[in-house]
Parts: C-alpha cells; sequence; structure tokens
C-alpha cells in the first residue's frame, strides 16, 4: 500500500523521512526526561539603564545541562519544545524558577528589591489557556511584586489580533506585570498593534543593534524605534550590544536600557551576587577602552 505515492491517504516510505521522525521521536523523549530529572538551568543576563550602566534586572534563559553534550543552548531545543507542547511545562518551570530566583536575591540582599525579572513566554505558552492562572499562582507563591515581573512575548502573536490574545495581555495585565515586545521590528511590523494592546516596553533586535555604528540604515530604524517607544510613551531595551560605539550611539539615540556582551553575558545564578552587591553595581564601573 505505501507504494501509492501520496495517493489515498498513504504515505510514501522515505527512509530519510522517517528516521527524521525516530530522530524527532528520540529528541522529544529526551526533552522529556530532562525536564523530569532537572537537567534545565536557567542562567540571568543583566539588564542595565545605559546611560548609568547600572544594573536594573535580568532576562531569565533558559539552557540545558545536556548529561554527554554539556550546556546546550535554547535555539536547539526550544523549537522542538514548542512543536511538541513540552514547551508549556518546561516554560512554567522557567518562570517559577525566575521568579524563586529573584525572592532569593532579594531576601538576601534589599538591593535587590528594586531589581526586574523578564522571562520569555513562547506563543504556545501564551496560547495555554492555564496561562493567566500559573503566572498568578507563581506571583502569589514566591511574593515576587507583580510589577517586578517582564514577560516578553513575541510581535508575531500580537499580529494574531483576536479576541483571545487581547483578552490574555489584559488578564495578565491586569495582574500587575510588565509586557514587553521582544526582538521588535523582525515581524511583520502593523504598529497599529501597539496602540491596542497593553505593552509597556519594546526591546529592539539583535540585528538592528549590530550595524547600528557602521550601517546608517541600522541606526535609523533603531532611532525610529526609539522614537516610537517616547510617542507611546514605552520603555526601550536594545538587546545584543557588544562595543562601547554600540552603547553611546545607543545612549544618544535616547534608549534608555539594554544589554549585551559589553556589559555582561548570561550567567548562572550563583554568579550575579557579586553584581547585585557592589554599590553602585559592578556594572556602574567605567569601561577601560
Ligand atoms: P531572546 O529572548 O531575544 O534573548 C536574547 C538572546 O540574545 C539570548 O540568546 C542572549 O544570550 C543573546 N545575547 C544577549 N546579548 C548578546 C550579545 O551581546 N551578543 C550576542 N551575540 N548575543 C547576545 P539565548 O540565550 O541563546 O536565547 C535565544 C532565544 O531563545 C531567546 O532570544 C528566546 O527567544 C529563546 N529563549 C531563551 N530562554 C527561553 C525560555 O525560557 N522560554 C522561551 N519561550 N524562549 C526562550
Ligand atoms: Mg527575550
Ligand atoms: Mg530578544
Ligand atoms: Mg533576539
Amino acid at each position: 500500500a505505501a507504494k501509492a505515492a501520496g495517493r489515498d491517504g498513504y504515505q510514501v516510505f522515505d527512509p530519510a523521512r522517517h528516521a527524521d521522525v525516530l530522530a524527532e521521536a528520540e529528541q522529544r523523549a529526551a526533552l522529556e526526561r530532562a525536564l523530569l530529572e532537572e537537567q534545565f538551568v536557567v542562567h540571568y543576563q543583566p539588564i542595565v539603564d545605559l546611560p548609568a550602566r547600572e544594573l536594573i534586572g535580568f532576562e531569565a534563559l533558559v539552557r540545558w545541562n545536556h548529561p554527554e553534550a554539556g550546556l546546550v543552548g535554547p535555539l536547539t531545543f526550544i523549537p522542538l519544545a514548542e512543536a511538541t507542547g513540552l514547551i508549556v511545562p518546561l516554560g512554567r518551570w522557567v518562570l517559577d524558577q525566575a521568579c524563586r530566583q529573584l525572592a532569593a536575591w532579594t531576601a538576601e540582599y534589599p538591593e535587590a528589591a528594586r531589581l526586574r525579572m523578564s522571562v520569555n513566554l513562547s506563543p504556545r505558552q501564551f496560547q495555554h489557556s492555564g496561562l493567566v492562572a500559573e503566572v498568578a499562582g507563581i506571583i502569589e507563591r514566591t511574593g515576587v511584586p507583580a510589577g517586578k515581573l517582564v514577560l516578553e512575548i513575541t510581535e508575531s502573536l500580537l499580529m494574531k489580533d483576536t479576541e483571545a490574545t487581547v483578552r490574555t495581555l489584559e488578564a495578565l495585565k491586569a495582574l500587575g506585570v510588565r509586557l514587553a515586545v521582544d526582538d521588535f521590528g523582525t515581524g511583520y511590523s502593523s504598529l497599529s498593534y501597539l496602540k491596542r494592546f497593553p505593552v509597556d516596553i519594546l526591546k529592539i533586535d539583535r540585528s538592528f543593534v549590530d550595524g547600528i555604528t557602521a550601517d546608517s540604515g541600522d541606526a535609523t530604524l533603531a532611532e525610529a524605534v526609539v522614537q516610537l517607544g517616547r510617542t507611546l510613551r514605552l520603555q526601550t531595551v536594545a538587546e545584543g550590544i557588544e562595543t562601547a560605539d554600540q552603547w553611546s550611539t545607543l545612549r544618544e539615540l535616547g534608549c534608555e536600557y539594554g544589554q549585551g556582551y559589553l556589559f555582561a553575558r548570561p550567567v548562572a545564578a550563583d554568579e550575579i551576587m557579586p553584581l547585585i552587591r557592589s554599590r553602585p553595581t559592578g556594572l556602574a564601573d567605567p569601561i577601560t577602552e
């Protein structure tokens, strides 16, 4: 029957594709196991106030501490987690972990009370009906003030301007959390959604920051996003700042906040402590160029 090439609903047997499916099933099983065995870890990347270079908070970024491969980045497993739905429990775990971490830092260091925690939400997580209750539960259990939690959502999600999207965004806002549009400018931008949806923060995608000093086109785009943020009274966060030139250009454009290797890479929780403790933060030290 399998020889009927696609006829009558039968699939052609394709050994290469069969191998792909097997590999995917194996990967999925490995991800499930990883979640059960707590092989995931959350790293934290400092977000700084650009003029002062002072720590204002963190973005929580998940990694897989793979028993054989070592530390694996999210771009290799988030798409599969998203496709299989495993992102829902994984994302919940990350959110819980990040909030607990912020609560622990705050308990230990009063200075940490001013810091915020930013957590990525995938489209599938966003569409999951239990999301709002889960966020509410995590805030309550960990004692993190809702206003200190930022949820990063993608532009593509906002493009689906459905009743359900609006309802979820408003329910999250009603909890008191802040909403950021991640990788802003990479989607099919329709600016009108920014007015309709209750977002607070625009994150300027790294691709615009990359060429900001060399390529005037990118500088113009970054500037436009900063202006847009100002007009709509949204905060702007630039991601992927790697050089002092990019930093000063963004400062001149009036971008308030940023993150990038220039300031700090994403690091494990225990490496963050010294940054919080130093007064002003270790990040506030002048850079030697
Ligand atoms: P994102 O949310 O846009 O996160 C920023 C990414 O840029 C991170 O990559 C970060 O390590 C990287 N980055 C920051 N500064 C620099 C820099 O100066 N130079 C360069 N080259 N890169 C920089 P990462 O950790 O590999 O994460 C990639 C993406 O995976 C994230 O992009 C986010 O979309 C997704 N992701 C990570 N953690 C989670 C999670 O817990 N849940 C979900 N749904 N997605 C996540
Ligand atoms: Mg993000
Ligand atoms: Mg981003
Ligand atoms: Mg990005």
